[in-house]
């Protein structure tokens, strides 16, 4: 009996023992599916990860593999503008001392010469196709370019741009004329009708002193020699 009785007892703790088992368990099969539920959520959060991270790989993917070619890490086609730099800093020393030369750019890239604004040093940045052999009229182009930011940078109050265009005698503002060259598909149509391209063909002709600018002149024939002058003209005055 003592063990019955005991035994009893045991089977009543068991029980008891498997009823409060029993009871919490059922609060926790119940947040359970709860859970299950958060994690409904979860799954869709996983998606938006996988819609980001496949879309660029492919579309690096196709650039890299036909077209990139190693990028050139000198600047030997740059440096055949350094003839036309020191000469132009001759007849203008706005010009620095020295042009930053970046790195060439690959062979197949749209374009023979870039220039790149001016560095933090106050020096014109320039970059050349590796494969392409300079002309007067393009390294007069892009120092064109050059000049126009550093008599801009020079002459903060003024709008050198629109000295030009009322030199030049062109029509309306060349803040219409940019109006006009941002309608144009991109390309040369775009580029015939940029006043900055206008500005530069200009530079370029007045410095080799003929030829005419492949941008639209609208009917006002350049005068090489007068244009230099007025380009001159610009220069602050020495101190
Ligand atoms: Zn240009």
């Amino acid at each position: 009996m003592k063990l019955a009785s005991g035994a009893a007892v045991a089977l009543v703790l068991v029980i008891g023992a498997a009823f409060a088992l029993t009871t919490p368990e059922q609060p926790v099969a119940l947040p359970s599916p709860s859970p299950t539920a958060t994690i409904a959520p979860e799954t869709p959060s996983p998606s938006p990860s996988p819609t980001p991270s496949p879309s660029p790989t492919p579309t690096v993917a196709p650039t890299v593999a036909p077209t990139q070619r190693p990028r050139p890490t000198n600047n030997i086609a740059g440096q055949q503008l350094m003839t036309y730099y020191f000469q132009i800093r001759a007849a203008f020393p706005i010009f620095p001392p020295t042009p930053q030369l970046d790195f060439d750019e690959p062979a197949g890239e749209n374009g023979d010469a870039w220039y790149r604004g001016v560095n933090a040093g106050g020096q014109p940045i320039f970059a050349v196709r590796e494969d392409y052999v300079m002309t007067p009229s393009t390294a007069f182009h892009e120092l064109g370019h050059a000049y126009q930011d550093l008599v801009q940078r020079k002459n903060a109050g003024a709008d050198v741009m629109a000295k030009y265009w009322t030199y030049r005698g062109f029509p309306g503002t060349w803040q219409g004329a940019l109006t006009e060259a941002n309608a144009q598909p991109v390309g040369m149509a775009q580029w015939i009708h940029l006043p900055g391209e206008s500005w530069a063909e200009a530079f370029s002709v007045a410095m080799v002193g003929g030829g005419r600018e492949k941008t639209l002149d609208y009917g006002r024939t350049i005068n090489p020699f007068a244009m230099k002058t007025w380009f001159a003209s610009l220069m602050p005055p020495a101190p």
